[in-house]
């Protein structure tokens, strides 16, 4: 191509030959058989291809509401198109233009014969030079794909290069996917695949295509997952190296030490996670392990026995929290939990006096301190542990690959444990964290009332203030929540302001009122915290999500403003903030009319359960993989043609496969070369060590 159209394809991000080939059609279109206008039939779908006669712009009687006309022509006669609300399209069709439509043909209202209405259309002679023979072969006369538009490169264009790309590979193309297990699936060759997938041969199912089901499509997409997997596979052993130090032990003495610690009999599954970190710990490789549990499961009392045989073998535990909030609660939980025991304890963080601070630090290295609770502060530099034996990272999941990668910098190849009360769907487990084993807490410690959840019209105000006020009158607390839509939005921050002043002065003028919001400095959010804490406040208002992992038994109530606005995982984490008590207690999650379809069935999701897991698989379906995480370095791979909702079962074919080859080659073999040296770029994951 030309400086100018090599330009487009840059921004586009397709420098490659194997990038333009490797992006897949978003859909597929019959066109192999075009009918002529006499041959149209109303209700069914048809593709005709001829002149433009005619077009021209039809006003309404609404002013804003305008109708774009075409009449194109074959050689049996015409037909009308029409497009709603599309006025610029009178730029791009015009008379004695060749065009393309595709679509469903209707009867005109009117009663004056068929149209197409708002058919996908394609000009036949612009943007490129091409022969108009050449046209028929690649735009029309057989299945054709359609690429999303990228930047300036439009569908047609795209098809065009990818054509042209075609033709130009070699007849056999270097396959990353094994021979022998090629064969075995009987998958067809990559230069093969590759070809049908964007060129599908005629009387290929159009529905599979659109499923992106068949042979071809489905070997490309397994040969992404495979060198995914691959990637995974090869990462982690680079990651599970032997820990100098050995094995640990767990023997009768050590679970006798441990049993001493508990204060409740564990839940089935908090026994099964105990087991495989404790199975971990006696091996020589550096376990990486995340548990995950919803809110409320139990998981410090799981990270807590393991910092007991971890200690009883000689070692040291950093147990690391995302705040000082948390660090603090934990510290007060664990010393007192290990009060009986004689291992010793101590916290750490960042606003401590530089005096107690330095003790601490002392302490640390001469190995005074077993377990130490701190924030992210632990691991840095003048902190020398004299026997690191764990790391356990609390409700940080996103942090804890750069925390490893530190660690290991130091020199040090302690155990990891992280955990996170943000629940993975299954659908994505294998592939967001496939470099961590995982342990799943799936039950709850016993007698735990679920939290009544309601769903109201903000319209009903007053109502649920009454209510609140009610509880608020019987010593209970509670959390108001109002979202800002950007943390920085003064308009948003003026109105929870507001609404905070009103609660204090004019509704609950009776109790004592806090506001805290992202703006504010955290001392000062985490002294207000500290308040409601103690019980010296009874309603939180917050702007920004209450910090996972707070504990107050005696707050019973959540009022969510604005709950259309929320995700449902983030008013799942909210919902467990209330709930860690006795009492029976409430979630209210209050609307702005008009609720849109989608919001409307996220606040159902909430009612029908209680399950984060559930939940988390549901919020999948309704957003999309992308949007579940937010962000590309919270671990989701960018994946090029493989979907993971709809590949699911391909990527766990592939990872079964792959873990099978792997074991059967060496590390220098060809293609593990190749997936290392492509692994980052290929899937834009941070590569750990
Ligand atoms: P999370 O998994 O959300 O971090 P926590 O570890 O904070 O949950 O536990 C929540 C509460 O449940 C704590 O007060 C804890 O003492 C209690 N708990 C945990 N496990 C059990 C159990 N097996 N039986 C009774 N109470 C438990
Ligand atoms: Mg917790």
């Amino acid at each position: 191509v030309g400086p100018r159209r090599a330009a487009d394809l840059l921004n586009a991000g397709l420098i490659t030959i194997g990038d333009l080939l490797y992006r897949f059609p978003t859909r597929y279109e019959d066109r192999g058989q075009f009918q002529t206008v006499l041959e149209l039939r109303e209700g069914e779908s048809a593709a005709i291809a001829g002149t433009i006669l005619h077009s021209h712009i039809r006003r309404t009687r609404r002013p804003q509401f305008k109708i774009f006309e075409l009449l194109v022509e074959d050689s049996t006669g015409a037909v009308r198109a029409t497009w709603f609300n599309q006025a610029f399209l009178s730029e791009i069709l015009k008379p004695r233009q060749r065009v393309i439509l595709f679509g469903k043909v209707e009867t005109r209202s009117n009663g004056g014969g068929l149209q197409f209405v708002n058919p996908h259309y394609e000009l036949l002679n612009s943007e490129i030079d091409e022969s108009v023979a050449a046209q028929e072969t690649i735009h029309a006369g057989r299945i054709v794909p359609v690429y999303e538009r990228s930047g300036k490169i439009t569908t047609k264009m795209y098809r065009r290069f990818v054509y042209e790309a075609l033709g130009r590979l070699p007849e056999t193309l270097e396959d990353s996917l094994p021979p022998e297990l090629q064969h075995r699936l009987q998958m067809p060759a990559v230069r093969q695949a590759l070809e049908q997938v964007h060129f599908p041969e005629k009387g290929t199912s159009i529905e599979l295509l659109n499923r992106f089901r068949t042979p071809a499509q489905q070997r490309i997409i397994f040969e992404e997952c495979f060198c995914f997997q691959l990637g995974l596979l090869t990462n982690r052993m680079e990651l599970n190296l032997d820990r100098k130090e050995g094995a640990m032990q767990v023997n009768d003495r050590i679970r006798q030490s441990a049993l001493k610690v508990l204060p409740f009999r564990l839940t089935s599954g908090q026994k099964h996670a105990l087991q495989e970190i404790a199975h971990d710990l006696q091996r020589l490789q550096a376990m990486n392990r995340l548990l995950q549990g919803d809110v409320g499961s139990g998981k410090t009392i799981v990270a807590l026995l393991s910092a007991v045989i971890a200690i009883e073998n000689g070692f040291q535990v950093a147990f690391m929290a995302p705040t000082e909030l948390l660090a603090v609660q934990h510290a007060k939980n664990i010393s007192r939990l290990l009060a009986n025991s004689r291992f010793t304890t101590g916290l750490l963080t960042g606003s401590m006096q530089a005096k107690n601070r330095k003790r601490i630090v002392a302490q640390i290295s001469k190995k005074e301190i077993d377990l130490v609770v701190g924030t992210q502060a632990l691991l840095e530099s003048p902190i020398k542990f004299q026997r690191l034996g764990l790391v356990v990272i609390d409700e940080q999941h996103r942090f804890g690959v750069a925390q490893r990668a530190k660690l290991r910098e130091k020199g040090l190849n302690p155990h990891v444990l992280v955990m996170t009360a943000t629940p993975i769907p299954r659908t994505l487990a294998l592939t967001a964290y496939g470099d961590l084993d995982v342990s799943v807490i799936k039950d709850l410690p016993p007698g735990r009332k679920p939290v009544k959840t309601v769903v109201k019209p903000s319209s009903k105000h007053d109502e649920i203030y009454r209510f609140v006020g009610k509880e608020l009158a019987a010593g209970r607390q509670a959390y108001v929540v109002y979202p800002l839509v950007e943390e920085s939005s003064k308009m948003d921050l003026k109105a929870a302001t507001e609404m905070a002043n009103h609660l204090a002065t004019k509704v609950f003028s009776k109790y004592r009122v806090t506001l805290i919001h992202g703006r504010l400095n955290q001392a000062v959010k985490d002294e207000a915290m500290n308040t409601f804490v103690r019980g010296e406040c009874d309603v939180l208002v917050s702007t920004t999500v209450i910090e996972v992992g707070v504990d107050v038994p005696n707050a019973t109530i959540m009022v969510i403003e604005h709950a259309e606005r929320f995700g449902l995982a983030q008013l799942h984490q909210l919902r467990g903030r209330v709930g860690r008590g006795e009492e029976q207690a409430y979630c209210i999650l209050l609307y702005r009319s008009p609720l849109g379809e989608v919001a409307a069935e996220r606040l159902r999701c909430l009612t029908e359960t209680a399950d984060g897991f559930e939940l988390a698989e549901r919020d999948l379906k309704l957003r999309g993989p992308g949007d579940f995480f937010g962000t590309r370095q919270s671990g989701v791979p960018n994946l090029r043609v493989a979907d993971l909702i709809r590949d699911y079962e391909i990527m766990e074919q592939a990872r079964i496969e792959s873990t099978a080859w792997f074991r059967t080659v060496n590390l220098d073999h060809i293609l593990v070369k190749n997936i290392q040296k492509a692994w980052p770029e290929r899937f834009g994951l941070v590569k750990i060590g």
